[in-house]
């Protein structure tokens, strides 16, 4: 029997189009669930549910399996379109507007888990309709942690159900806006702490190009984004985030204080790769020296003495 961690993800697997101030690309492959994969099969082995249509690429199916991703779970509908989601970023390229969502598969998606799915120890619920989040959770027999991550839309048109999923999960990962948008509250910390309240014991507020901090329990810990000359295009920045915060505590089998404080610096090494180009690009040709290498960097980053006041 494999000892490997088992770690599951469902998501969107999308086809973006993406406009920033420089350049525009309009066949983009997307989705929550496949950057996390790409990001999270650099520290453990993932497996994906999803849906795509007919109009998916073969070659991504492909690279992803290469990448060690179980493709087992994404089913393919062949008679339908998959999800489609067009941006456009403003010129800091820290905000961005969402010009077009077009749900096609997901419209009638229903989640079922292959058997040798239900096994997953670790889950992680990538961004999508909430209903469908919790679909996938119930069938996972003993997951030891599940992650949540949610947007905006959702907030808005179905707070009822998100705040259900809410309720049964670990670590909430969210960005700043929306975790002031779920509590009302305008402070960062009560927000956060909002948010331990409704369910999830950890949450990290993603800050974009500022880092993301994790709440806890009682502890707080920061970590910076590593700062960059040119960011080609953040999509997907907070799914490869997560991958890599998911990606180590499978890896390490251990989702307690000391190694969620890792886990936010390989979700931060892993995202600043993914901004450095188009889709997953920035990804596509890592391996592990790379990956310590910049996993050092963030920690000259953010390295000071201890100086005593005397
Ligand atoms: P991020 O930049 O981390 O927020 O993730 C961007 C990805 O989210 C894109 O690749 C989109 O395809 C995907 N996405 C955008 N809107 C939605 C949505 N409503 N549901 C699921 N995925 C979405």
């Amino acid at each position: 029997m494999s000892t490997a961690p088992r770690l599951l993800v469902v998501g969107s697997v999308a086809i973006d189009w993406i406009i920033t101030p420089r350049a525009e690309r309009p066949e983009a492959v997307g989705g929550s669930a496949t950057f996390f994969s790409v990001a999270a099969s650099q520290l453990a082995p993932v497996r994906l549910v999803g849906v795509v249509g007919h109009d998916f690429p073969q070659a991504t199916i492909a690279d992803l399996r290469a990448r060690g991703v179980d493709m087992d779970g994404l089913e393919i509908v062949p008679d339908g379109l998959t999800f489609r989601w067009k941006g456009r970023y403003h010129d800091n390229m820290n905000a961005r507007d969402t010009l077009e969502t077009q749900l096609n598969v997901f419209a009638n998606f229903d989640p079922k888990l292959p058997a040798s799915y239900r096994d997953s120890e670790y889950l992680f619920l990538a961004n999508i309709q909430p209903d469908l989040q919790l679909q996938v959770l119930e069938q996972v027999a003993r997951p030891r942690l599940v992650g949540l991550d949610t947007m905006n839309l959702w907030i808005d048109i179905a707070k009822p159900s998100l705040l259900k999923v809410l309720g049964r999960v670990d670590a909430l990962l969210i960005n700043e806006e929306e975790a002031m948008q779920l509590t009302g509250e305008h402070n960062l910390v009560k927000a956060a702490r909002g948010i331990q309240r409704i369910g999830p014991k950890s949450v990290v507020v993603k800050r974009g190009e500022y880092g993301a901090l994790l709440f806890h329990g009682e502890d707080v810990f920061s970590a910076p984004a590593l700062p960059l000359e040119e960011v080609v295009d953040p999509t997907g920045a907070g799914d490869v985030f997560a991958g890599g915060f998911m990606g180590w505590i499978a890896r390490c089998d251990s989702p307690h204080g000391d190694d969620l404080r890792t886990a936010m610096i390989y979700g931060s090494t892993l995202a600043s790769f993914c901004v450095q180009g188009f889709s997953y690009d920035g990804l596509a040709e890592l391996d592990a020296s790379r990956i310590r290498a910049r996993f050092d960097a963030f920690a000259r980053l953010t390295d000071f003495r201890r100086a005593e006041l005397r």
